[in-house]
């Protein structure tokens, strides 16, 4: 028999999913169940195998200088891409201002989800676990690496002999994740197509939403993804080449797996195991670089989110007829990072943190029920970029850290 390799299965039980959601749409419940386990599968990694993957990479790491130096490295990029992904959505949204003379005279249910307030102190706030436990069990990202990072980074604090017993035993741990993590995603073509065929099936079924989506909605989704794209495919590729010296066609080709895990699940954290393991094999990046560059990657850089929150609030603001100035444009220009930095990599996360930069500029939180109906589709591509941008900051990092790699 043939082996296909994963990708291609994973494509082609993409592109049955998509015939099957569409074709038998009430047949999905049946498959549904598919896509549930293997979220819930990767949901059961993700705690365990970021912590141990940053654990093991700041210890790894030796000196508190040389993380200090990667750790610079690795917000630079990632402040730095997500600008760039700001910028672009910025110029695109004055440029096309889809909302201006829209007739959005609709109303939408806004869910209880999106209607949050946040601030800005928040995500700060956040970052401090009051119980780590609490943490750890509801799976709070941010609060779980900066815990990991003091931890990591006092286990070479202490004596030789119980920091190489500590040492060793996270490092062992992370193997073993890594194991577990290939091991599940050999499960990925049926997990994949159980998601897909319920989301085609449910986009399919509702028409009204479809129509929407054609009627009001097109030209704004036009500009979230003409600025996704530039990004994706303009501006990240000229900094692997000239950053980092990497052949962009291989750096995709090598992350084909990763992307479409992406695209599937919108979920960077969910993808981080795809992600950690195609860096590592098919680029060739040092562990001890991935597993600091990527776990930070998956929750804090996602320059798809950032460039979303961006144009979107822009369109809810030309869509309410409220001019924003250059200083109001400013002040959208960094609460969207702010908020692509304290968004969780899980889906619809962006849409939620929108609530942060709709209150900064002080824009009707209602505006999100604007944009709700097509958040499934441009969640999907955002997710996408963000997984991306975080495998082109872990080649470019490796490669200013002097590592030969093979793409
Ligand atoms: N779903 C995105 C991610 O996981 C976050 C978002 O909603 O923008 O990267």
């Amino acid at each position: 028999m043939i082996k296909l390799k994963l990708h291609w299965q994973i494509l082609i039980a993409f592109v049955i999913a998509v015939l099957v959601g569409l074709i038998i749409p009430e047949y999905v419940s049946y498959v549904r169940w598919l896509g549930d386990l293997f979220l819930r599968a990767l949901k059961m990694i993700i705690v365990p195998l970021v912590f141990t993957s940053i654990v093991s990479g700041v210890t790894n790491l030796g000196s508190t200088k040389n993380l200090g130096r990667l750790g610079m490295k690795t917000i630079t990029y990632y402040i730095s891409t997500s600008f760039m992904a700001i910028l672009t959505g910025l110029v695109l949204v004055d440029l096309i201002k889809p909302g201006v003379g829209a007739d959005l005279g609709f109303k939408m249910e806004v869910p209880e989800l999106t209607k949050s307030t946040g601030s800005i102190g928040d995500i700060f706030l956040r970052m401090i676990p009051s119980n780590i436990f609490e943490a750890l069990a509801s799976a709070d990202m941010l609060a779980l690496i900066f815990f990991a990072i003091l931890f990591g980074v006092f286990i070479s604090r202490i004596d030789a002999k119980p920091q190489q017993v500590m040492t060793d035993f996270f490092n062992s741990a992370f193997e073993v994740m890594m194991k577990l993590t290939s091991f599940i995603i050999l499960f990925a073509p049926i997990g994949i197509f159980g998601i897909v065929t319920g989301i085609v099936a449910d986009q399919a079924a509702d028409k009204t939403k479809l129509l929407l989506m054609i009627q009001h909605l097109g030209v704004y989704m036009i500009t979230v993804l003409a600025g996704l794209g530039i990004h994706l495919f303009i501006t990240l590729p000229l900094i692997l080449k000239f950053v980092g010296r990497v052949n962009p066609y291989l750096h995709f080709r090598a992350m084909s797996l990763p992307l479409i895990t992406a695209f599937s699940t919108s979920s960077s954290s969910a993808t981080l195991p795809f992600t950690i393991q195609a860096v590592e094999n098919e680029c060739g990046v040092s562990n001890k670089t991935s597993s600091f560059v990527l776990p930070l990657g998956a929750t804090i850089n996602m320059d798809g989110t950032a460039l979303y929150e961006c144009v979107a609030a822009m369109f809810i603001a030309q869509a309410y007829g409220i001019e924003l100035g250059f200083i109001q444009q400013m002040i959208v220009v960094i609460t969207a990072l702010l908020a692509s930095i304290g968004a969780a990599g899980i889906p619809m996360a962006g849409l939620v943190m929108m609530s942060v930069v709709l209150t900064a500029v002080g824009l009707p939180l209602e505006g999100v029920g604007l944009i709700l109906a097509v958040d499934r589709i441009l969640d999907m591509c955002r997710t996408t970029v963000n997984v991306f941008s975080d495998s082109c900051g872990a080649v470019v990092i490796a490669k200013t850290e002097g590592e030969s790699l093979k793409v």
